[in-house]
């Protein structure tokens, strides 16, 4: 067995800023396992899905997108909606998540899962939990695949809302083939690498560019409420490795991790979220919120700033590793 000499603290520091130092005094096995005690209990398993087993390591062939669309058994997908905050509201499935996040003018809409989820899990979601999907002003889409953005086109058809998404994603989003549920967005609001702000009455999210996972990946920040006390969310946009294999890619996603990581403490982030519910535990996560509270308990999705800043130095530390392997 291999023994890894254990990275301190300011040597991990210096490894995060100074990419350039790295390269001498780390291997990808120290990355590795400098990673691993980031992510601890609390990430263990996106450590295993970007650390250990990346999905970009063994080529596969492309997607076919003019495959014939399979809807999985709906059993396997369909959750409740749910309200989980006193301002955001789970709309996703048991894989994917969406959110409502209400404001004093409207719903800012995150994510939009695949087409034949927008239907059940959003809009009649959103009556169900006494909300009105036509008071949708705004989609934000974290990146264009799939699982996020099919349902973006229904949302902007039907309801009027502006779709906001990364300016190279919407490049891939308007090439891809329309889908069942409204087809393809018209291009709205593109966000360039400066990212921007979405205000909505009392409620701004900061978009925080994080190219990475696809090119125009979106991280947010935004506050919820709960029972009045306000949090800070860190929603990080995209996380597996499932971009072409190069050793520049694994470099952007690496100093985006970086720099959603600072914003996060910037902004006193004490909530993690993710788009894909085994990264963030959504889906349990959003039911334990239905369950009541002993005094002085916290909400379930709330961790501390610390425990979000190790999301972020996990995932970094992962694409280094990779990075370096490649040399
Ligand atoms: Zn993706």
């Amino acid at each position: 067995m291999k023994v890894h000499r254990p990275v301190g603290a300011p040597l991990l520091l210096a490894l995060l800023l100074c990419p350039a130092h790295a390269q001498e005094t780390s291997t990808p096995e120290t990355l590795v396992a400098a990673a691993k005690r980031a992510a601890g209990q609390d990430y263990a398993g996106t450590f295993l899905r970007v650390c250990v087993a990346p999905d970009n390591l063994t080529p596969r062939p492309p997607p076919n997108p003019a495959a014939a669309r399979t809807v999985p058994d709906r059993a396997a997908w369909y959750a409740q909606p749910y309200k989980v905050f006193d301002n955001l509201y789970f709309v996703g499935t048991k894989i994917h998540s969406a959110w409502a996040l209400t404001t004093s003018d409207g719903i800012i809409v995150i994510d939009t899962l695949f087409d034949y989820a927008i239907e059940p899990e959003i809009v009649e979601g959103l009556t169900k939990l006494g909300l009105d999907a036509r008071n949708i002003k705004y989609v934000l889409i974290s990146h264009a695949h799939g699982d996020h953005d099919q349902g973006a086109a229904l949302l902007q058809t039907r309801f009027g809302a502006k779709v906001v998404m990364g300016a190279p994603d919407w490049d891939s989003t308007l090439q891809r083939p329309a889908t069942a549920a409204g087809g393809v967005p018209k291009r709205d609001i593109a966000v360039g690498p400066e990212g921007t702000k979405i205000t909505l009455g009392d409620t701004t999210v900061n978009v925080v560019a994080t190219p990475g996972h696809t090119p125009g990946t979106l991280s947010y920040l935004f506050p919820v409420k709960d029972g009045g006390r306000s949090l800070v969310v860190a929603y990080s946009g995209g996380t597996a490795f499932n971009f072409p294999r190069l050793a520049q890619n694994f470099a952007i996603y690496r100093d985006g991790a970086k720099k959603m990581g600072e914003a996060a403490k910037s902004a006193g982030a004490t909530i993690l979220m993710t788009n894909h519910t085994e990264f963030d535990r959504a889906y349990d996560r959003a039911r334990l919120a239905q369950l009541p509270r002993a005094a002085g308990e916290k909400h379930p999705y709330e961790t501390d700033a610390a425990t979000v800043q190790r999301y972020f130095e996990m995932t970094g530390l992962c694409a280094e590793s990779q990075r370096l392997s490649m040399e």
